[in-house]
């Protein structure tokens, strides 16, 4: 025992002066950026207490809170290995993302080169300007040693005038260290000139935490701490929702936003911090705009990191870890990030109709909630879930998003609590949190009727879970809203529709580029995805705007007429346009129906703020 701790030791001193500050066993990364103009990052990783013998280094193929698999060894190379003694090591790659080292002498020291240039919540991002490190897209690990503490020391970090912003805990200067491989792939790490916002917050429990936004961005600071101000509205009206905030680990929770114009857009929730990547030119004019993703991730700070579904733990940084419960974890948590900008006062009803009403028809105006759950639906996330590839897929039929899905179910259970239990859906979460948030215990869709059953009826809970979730039945929305002064009607009423087309002119016409859907005219008439649309009513088809010219001013029952080849030759059709399914939310007030003490009174405890 002994004698392997003074190898151990000896090696820290052999590698660099910070070696004091180690701990046996941990796994030590050096990181630094001497090619930053050309996106990459050099990254070393030492490993103490190894063994003799193959050991096996590996990038991640998925990335906490992403769903889908992805390829993050694509963006690694020059991988090389050395020993105690600096000798080279021989390495064979094995797999595109996993590497074999014959190791010799219990200390390994595995070098790379990571290339990033793709600013968003999952991957890497390299420039003169900043180092944003999703950790799985930027870190190799090695297996069998998941559960050793790891620290990181980013070198030189000063010299371009970068600050650190992570959730990782700061262990002095540029050093910062995680207990574990999991904890560490879910701390995205931002290395940018940051300006900070910080706040205190009091938990219920007395204990006070750290709360701050940490922005990389062309603001000035008077902008970010403005911004912060709003922020703190959103945490307290999401607080209300649960009672209390989370003890968030060392104290402290971080909004990391990346705001550019040339940035993909994303939110992505992890345990202590949520790391936000906008595409604006900066935040200073586009405050309202961009806190509705704030508003999302932060309620994911209750609902997917504590309140955990069992399919999500642990996480697999192998391959994609499958959940059917992802129209709670992101169904319910899109519901409430967006119904929680009206509570905290930075949306009107007005401007929130149009969102219940997106929600309403994910589910009734496309064909695939018809026949599918949202089980179903939240599974398909390993597909769709920013998952890349290169085949045509059947989601016109056979897929909804399971955050608008999840969403409808949220908004329509809401409202029924509200009308026929007298409790609100604000309960059902808290009781949710309580059993399975706070106490850390991950639940199954069984667990979540069971709190439901608790808050209303085993009966009512069962028909529930039966119908809606495991089932494919639609709530009645019309009656749902109209308990709030809400009109729910068709949005283009006596309007000729042929359904949603994608196209683009290619070999002559205009070529259907995706699949139509099965509850629309031009799916029934016979066309679809590869089909070359030639002539529309006699005229030629050339532009993409050729189908909505000859759409406009018709009505249901009115016929199109289109010619159109395929491999199988020239064909004629005929579309029977019918009435958009689609539809839209009106106050009553704004439809000129009158409102009700009983109506107002609902609506307002349903919208208003819930802070005390
Ligand atoms: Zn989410």
């Amino acid at each position: 025992m002994k004698k392997i701790f003074l190898l151990a030791a000896a090696t820290f001193f052999a590698f660099d002066a910070t070696a004091q500050t180690k701990v046996r066993n941990e796994v030590y990364y050096t990181v630094s950026f001497p090619n930053a103009t050309h996106h990459e990052a050099e990254i070393t990783m030492t490993l103490t207490d190894v063994g003799r013998g193959t050991l096996r280094v590996r990038m991640s193929r998925s990335s906490a809170g992403r769903y889908a698999t992805h390829e993050f060894g694509k963006n690694v190379y020059n991988v090389r290995a050395k020993d105690l003694d600096g000798e080279e090591l021989t390495v064979k790659q094995v797999e595109g993302d996993v590497y074999e080292i014959a190791n010799r002498s219990n200390v390994v020291k595995v070098s790379y080169t990571l290339f990033g240039n793709h600013t968003d919540g999952t991957y890497a991002s390299i420039d003169a300007s900043h180092a944003h490190l999703n950790m799985p897209a930027s870190f190799m690990w090695a297996e069998g040693l998941a559960n050793r503490p790891i620290r990181f020391e980013f070198v030189d970090i000063d010299k371009l005038g970068w600050k650190v912003a992570t959730q990782l805990k700061n262990e002095g200067a540029n050093v910062y260290s995680a207990p574990d491989l999991q904890y560490m792939m879910d701390s995205p790490t931002e290395l940018a000139d940051v300006k900070t916002s910080y706040w205190d917050l009091v938990n219920t429990n007395g204990k006070k935490q750290k709360m701050g936004i940490a922005v990389h961005s062309d603001d000035d600071q008077a902008t970010v701490d403005n911004f912060a101000k709003m922020v703190q509205k959103i945490v307290l009206e999401e607080r209300a929702v649960f009672g209390e905030q989370p003890d968030y680990d060392f104290g402290s929770y971080t909004f990391l936003d990346d705001v550019h114009s040339t940035n993909f857009g994303d939110g992505m929730e992890h345990r202590n911090s949520t790391s936000i990547v906008d595409v604006a030119d900066k935040i200073a004019g586009n405050e309202k705009y961009l806190l509705g993703t704030y508003s999302h991730e932060f309620f994911h700070s209750w609902n997917v990191e504590r309140i955990r579904p069992k399919s999500l733990e642990p996480f697999n940084f192998e391959h994609a870890n499958m959940s059917s419960e992802l129209w709670f974890a992101e169904g319910f948590t899109q519901y409430y990030g967006e119904m929680l900008l009206v509570r905290s006062g930075f949306n009107t009803v007005d401007e929130y109709v149009p969102t219940i009403a997106g929600l309403i028809n994910s589910v009734t105006a496309s064909p695939a909630p018809g026949k599918y759950p949202q089980t179903q639906m939240s599974r398909y996330a390993v597909f769709t879930d920013a998952g890349v590839a290169i085949d045509a897929t059947n989601y016109a039929n056979t897929f909804t998003s399971y955050y608008y899905y999840g969403g409808a179910t949220a908004l329509a259970l809401d409202l029924r609590l509200r009308s026929e239990f007298k409790v609100t859906l604000d309960d059902y979460m808290r009781q949710v949190w309580l059993a399975y948030g706070k106490t850390g215990k991950p639940y199954t869709i069984p667990d979540l009727q069971a709190v439901l059953a608790k808050v209303t009826t085993p009966k009512f809970a069962a028909a529930f879970f039966t119908d809606y979730i495991y089932g494919v039945k639609k709530e009645d929305y019309q009656a749902l809203l109209a308990n709030a002064g809400l009109l729910l009607q068709k949005a283009q009423p006596g309007k000729g529709w042929l359904g949603r087309v994608q196209s683009k002119p290619s070999n002559g016409g205009l070529m259907i580029t995706g699949s139509t859907a099965s509850n629309t005219p031009i799916y029934k008439a016979g066309i679809d995805a590869g089909d070359i649309i030639l002539k529309i009513n006699g005229q030629e088809a050339k532009t993409a705007t050729a189908f909505t010219d000859a759409v406009k001013d018709k009505k249901p029952g009115d016929k199109i007429a289109v010619s159109y080849k395929n491999r199988t030759g020239n064909h004629e059709a005929t579309i029977v346009l019918e009435e958009s399914p689609a539809y839209e939310v009106v106050t009553f007030e704004k439809a000129g129906k009158e409102l009700t003490q009983q109506q107002k009174d609902f609506r307002s405890s349903w919208l208003s703020s819930k802070v005390k």
